[in-house]
């Protein structure tokens, strides 16, 4: 079977229009997302368009800002503190990976958690890990990351089971890896995560009735490393030597040995998306009910 990320997508981005406008007439003005844009790294910034036309057709105005290797780590951490504390701009979307010339603590230390559409800020990530529980993510202050979220509601529209169900994440990094790692504890999953240096990467998965990669890494995944009947997400979003846009689970090869697989593209790439347009939404309510 496989787990389409479309009719998700659909289906969370089906209520945003008449939020954004009821946000609207409650603000005076349109919900208003801002966007860092960073060319120079070509797969976010893809995605920060994406997710920039998308809002325009929800009803948000969206404003990118441009940064280029000339910006100082000063003006950036200037850019984050005026977008943060701006009376007129409602969510923000940050490039992740930051670019190498700044201070990757820093800028997440300055970003406001309320306006954090991707959780990045040390106080959303902070609140995330305290959570024990799947009801406390759910009404946690901030926002847990978009991505590790978009699997965890994939998994739920599926109706996967997670409690007490062996996980293996591979890929450890704080956008996606560990966050979600921990989300699925929350869901009473035991999971075990696994990284470029684990020893035995296909040992690791063999008993595991779930398997999620996000390393980033052409159909690296493959039919012999998981077990039979396993479910398979893919997060990792790559071009092959030809060019080809693919994830990092060869899908041919596994889908036939998987009970159930999400495809690349077309899997969590547009729930997450999905996912941050409710997210702006989300921070303009928040926003409303506390005025
Ligand atoms: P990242 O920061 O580069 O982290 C990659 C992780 O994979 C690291 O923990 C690394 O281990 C691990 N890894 C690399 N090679 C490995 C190998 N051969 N075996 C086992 N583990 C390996 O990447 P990321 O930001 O988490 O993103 C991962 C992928 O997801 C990328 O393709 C990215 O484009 C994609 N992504 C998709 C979405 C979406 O919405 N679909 C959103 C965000 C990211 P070490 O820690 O040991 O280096």
């Amino acid at each position: 079977m496989i787990l389409e990320g479309k009719t998700l997508a659909a289906l969370i981005r089906d209520t945003l229009p008449a939020r954004a406008a009821v946000c609207a007439q409650k603000l005076g003005r349109k919900p208003k997302l801002a966007g860092i844009g960073w060319a120079a790294d070509y797969g976010s910034y893809v995605y920060l368009k994406k997710e920039v036309e998308a809002a325009q057709k929800t009803g948000i105005d969206a404003q990118v800002i441009d940064i280029t290797e000339n910006t100082t780590h000063a003006e950036f951490l200037q850019i984050i503190k005026n977008l943060s504390s701006s009376r007129t701009i409602d969510a923000l979307l940050v490039p992740k990976p930051l670019p190498k010339h700044l201070n990757t603590l820093e800028v997440w230390e300055n970003l406001a958690a309320e306006k954090d559409i991707d959780g990045s800020s040390v106080l959303s990530m902070g609140r995330l890990f305290m959570c024990k529980n799947w009801k406390e993510v759910e009404t946690m202050r901030g926002f847990p990351p978009a991505t590790a979220m978009a699997v965890m509601k994939l998994l739920e529209h599926y109706k996967i089971n997670l409690s007490g169900a062996e996980v293996a994440v591979i890929g450890r990094s704080a956008t996606v890896g560990k966050p979600l790692a921990h989300m699925l504890t929350c869901k009473d999953a035991t999971v075990k995560i696994c990284h470029s240096r684990t020893k035995d990467l296909a040992a690791a998965l063999q008993n595991s009735d779930i398997v999620i990669s996000a390393i980033g890494k052409a159909r690296f995944v493959k039919s012999s490393m998981i077990k039979n009947g396993a479910v398979v997400i893919d997060v990792g979003t790559n071009q092959d030597a030809q060019g080809v846009f693919c994830g990092d689970v060869d899908f041919e090869d596994v889908k036939n040995k998987a009970s159930q697989i999400t495809p690349v593209p077309g899997g969590v790439g547009p729930v997450t998306l999905a996912c941050l347009l409710e997210n702006i939404i989300i921070s303009v309510e928040r926003g409303l009910e506390k005025v």
